[in-house]
């Protein structure tokens, strides 16, 4: 596969057309590395759940086979280095799926990890907010709890946030973001907030 072209001046590959060669690459590796994961968390579960033999863990055993097969092929015919560089890139690919006819769940990949990405009502103080739990491995101090808040700045409660939160910045600077508020803004749901709360202003 080509290298993904990101030089700097150009369009980012998550704001071009859904049909964009390079966009569209990076989509379906992300796509491809989701339902591995959750066809590999189903099968564990069902496996805990019913045992090894019951033939709910029998599909599951089934359908993660035939679902690691594809994601090696695509794995043989893009490349590792391609595929590497495609499932740390910012989320571009959103998996939903259906719980029921009124539930769904959001997926979405950050740096190379499944996470599940649920709304969660807001405050006045932070009125975006989201909660995110890494499907494997399961995260150790999670969920952690993504905020936008009413003065536009915007935090994370990971290890990794808290640490740069900590670290010496000149004057106000804010802190470099963590892979999860990154991921989140460079999909636009942090600003989607941000729209709420001024239609809900505007009342
Ligand atoms: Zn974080």
């Amino acid at each position: 596969m080509e290298r993904l072209k990101e030089d700097h001046g150009s369009i980012s590959l998550g704001d071009r057309d859904p049909s964009d060669p390079s966009r569209r690459a990076v989509e379906l590796v992300q796509r491809g590395r989701m339902i591995l994961d959750v066809a590999i968390v189903d099968l564990e579960e069902s496996e805990a759940a019913l045992g090894t033999y019951h033939p709910t863990s029998w599909f599951f055993r089934n359908a993660l086979t035939e679902t690691q097969k594809a994601w090696d092929r695509l794995v043989t015919d893009m490349g590792d280095p391609a595929v590497e560089q495609a499932i740390r890139h910012a989320p571009i690919a959103v998996l939903t799926i259906d719980i029921d006819s009124r539930r769904s769940v959001l997926l979405i990949l950050i740096d190379g990890k499944t996470y599940r990405a649920e709304p969660v009502v807001g405050t006045a103080l932070a009125p975006v907010q989201w909660r995110i739990t890494r499907l494997r491995p399961p995260l150790e101090h999670g969920p952690y709890y993504v905020s936008a808040l009413r003065d536009g700045s915007a935090q994370c409660d990971c290890g990794e946030w808290i640490f740069r939160s900590a670290g010496p910045r000149p004057g106000s600077t804010p802190p470099p973001p963590c892979k999860h508020l990154a991921a989140l803004r460079s999909l636009g749901w942090l600003e989607e907030g941000r729209q709420r709360l001024w239609h809900e202003n505007s009342w």
